[in-house]
């Protein structure tokens, strides 16, 4: 599963550089991967935190006594059957009050615009992921020059410092930068309380490099390498029992949940999991600094 969407992403990806040149970056005659715009059967994660996207491209709901947030969309069209999900959970899709992304690429982001024209939600975002917001994927350092990859851009209320504290109703969201994968990629961690024990939950964005990124030899952005060592470093400080991040595939949906179970608080409690997976990541990280830093290796 996770082999074959490090595949897709390759595919999907390519290593061309920026030449200045805008042009269509997605191969043609070759289908977005089905686990980007099919619904997944909509669940909940633990807690008051619910996924409500599909089965490789997720969006997480928060509920709240005062309102909904919204983590992440699909692409431009999953406003509608995000809102089903919503629905058939029984929640209110116009409760929704903020807005979040974990990182400013079309298929987190494309939603958002017409998400918020349909709840009226204010849109939070990392200072970095604001810009990119704000002209729809026009200055993003990797994929700007991808005509395909541009979404409806969205004006953002609310900038989130590293470390910032989101409150809706009772809960309490905090903010985490964890840039390199955008240059204002972040994760939002909170604590909950299930079975008379409290659970550290992260939605996290991961530390992948997409095809095609630079770190050390002409830099995709100044300080790319810097970004993910940092994230890095951060990520393996954590304390986190339960985590989801922005693709089924990075965080083992399909191994952890079948659709139909009964919901319990530990289906996605997984300290293990998230440490081998940063540590992983990491690792690639660093064999790409390697390579670049010696490139007659
Ligand atoms: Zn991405």
């Amino acid at each position: 599963m996770l082999r074959r969407f490090y595949l897709l992403i390759t595919l999907l990806f390519p290593t061309t550089a920026f030449a200045g040149e805008e042009r269509n970056c997605l191969p043609e005659g070759i289908p977005l991967p089905p686990g980007w715009n099919e619904p997944y059967e909509p669940h909940r994660v633990i807690s008051n935190l619910y996924a409500v996207g599909a089965a490789d491209l997720s969006v997480f709901l928060i509920t709240t006594d005062a309102g909904h947030i919204l983590i992440n969309t699909g692409l431009e069209d999953s406003a509608s059957w995000i809102r089903a999900n919503i629905d058939s959970l029984g929640f209110d899709f116009s409760a929704i009050k903020i807005l979040l992304t974990t990182q400013a690429h079309f298929d987190h982001t494309a939603a958002l615009a017409e998400i918020k024209a349909m709840t009226g939600a204010k849109i939070f975002a990392t200072p970095k992921d604001v810009r990119v917001l704000e002209d729809g994927g026009i200055s993003d350092a990797h994929f700007g020059f991808c005509l395909d990859f541009r979404f409806p851009p969205v004006s953002v209320e609310r900038e989130l410092a590293d470390g910032e504290v989101i409150t809706l109703g009772n809960t309490q969201l905090t903010t985490h930068h964890h840039p390199g994968h955008t240059e204002g990629s972040s994760s939002y961690s909170m604590t909950v309380m299930e079975n008379g024990r409290n659970y550290r939950v992260l939605i996290a964005n991961m530390g992948t490099i997409n095809d095609g990124k630079r770190l050390v030899l002409d830099p995709t952005y100044p300080g790319v390498s810097d970004d993910f060592a940092h994230t890095f470093r951060h990520q393996k400080a954590m304390q986190v029992d339960v985590w989801v991040a922005a693709h089924g595939s990075q965080y083992g949906l399909a191994d952890k949940h079948t659709p139909g179970q009964a919901y319990s608080a530990d289906t996605f409690f997984d300290p293990d999991g998230f440490k081998a997976e940063v540590n992983r990541l990491e690792k690639l990280y660093l064999d790409q600094v390697d390579r670049e830093s010696d490139p007659t290796s």
